[in-house]
């Protein structure tokens, strides 16, 4: 355990890097407030934790930018009762935030040792969140379905099987696309339609699996 405090910086990343990046979702911001992303980064990175960027968390993976996490779970639309899957666990700091904000968080991760790691991360921390290995690409059909489904990989297209885990007026938040050009997504369900709107520009690792890009 680190002795200083850093909830200062954490609160200055919340007012200076979502609020006054128009982010408004109160409960998002609380629970960014709220959970230590010293505690989910590499010892050497802790004096990096507020910096408004994404941060190498091992095997060639990244944990989230600060912004990106709560503008996910923003244009996700999580109310406090929703059940939620969160794809690409990574270091668990989005599972963390998220699961503060939602009912029931379950998150999955294709590389066992960050979810493993993770795993252990969020449990010893106290969050609730279920986390398994596998390929996200294809969800997690026995916990569907979902109120909201969202990733931290890019994809080439939106899986068909996020679509069929969704409960009706569920939300997808994802990056789709290909290394340098991926477009944040949000797909709704209604019904047997799906209305897919485009947000912005983004940049995330690749979704490797099944209905991603392949190793
Ligand atoms: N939300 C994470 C971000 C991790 S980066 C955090 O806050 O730390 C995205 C993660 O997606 C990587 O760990 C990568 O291994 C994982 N990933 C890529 N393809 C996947 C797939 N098909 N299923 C599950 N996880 C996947």
């Amino acid at each position: 355990m680190e002795s200083h405090d850093l909830s200062v910086p954490r609160h200055r990343m919340v007012d200076h890097d979502l609020r006054r990046r128009s982010l408004r979702d109160e409960r998002v911001l609380a629970a960014m407030a709220h959970v230590p992303r010293e505690e989910f980064v590499p010892r050497w990175l802790r004096d990096q934790a507020y910096a408004d960027q994404p941060l190498e968390i091992g095997d060639g993976q990244t944990i989230s930018q600060p912004y990106m996490v709560a503008a996910t779970l923003e244009l996700a639309r999580i109310g406090a009762g929703d059940r939620v899957l969160d794809v690409g666990t990574g270091s668990g700091y989005a599972a963390a935030v998220a699961s503060l904000v939602a009912s029931e968080l379950y998150s999955i991760e294709r590389i066992d040792g960050l979810a493993r790691t993770a795993a252990r991360r969020l449990q010893r921390l106290g969050y609730d969140v279920k986390v398994r290995v596998g390929d996200g690409s294809l969800g997690w059909p026995d916990a569907a379905p979902f109120d909201a489904i969202v990733a931290a990989a890019a994809g080439p297209v939106i899986p068909e099987s996020w679509k069929a885990q969704l409960a009706d007026g569920g939300r997808i938040v994802a990056p789709i696309g290909p290394r340098w050009e991926q477009q944040l997504v949000r797909v709704t369900k209604r019904g047997d339609e799906f209305e897919t709107e485009t947000l912005m520009e983004v940049r995330y690792v690749p979704l490797i699996g099944d209905q991603g890009y392949d190793n």
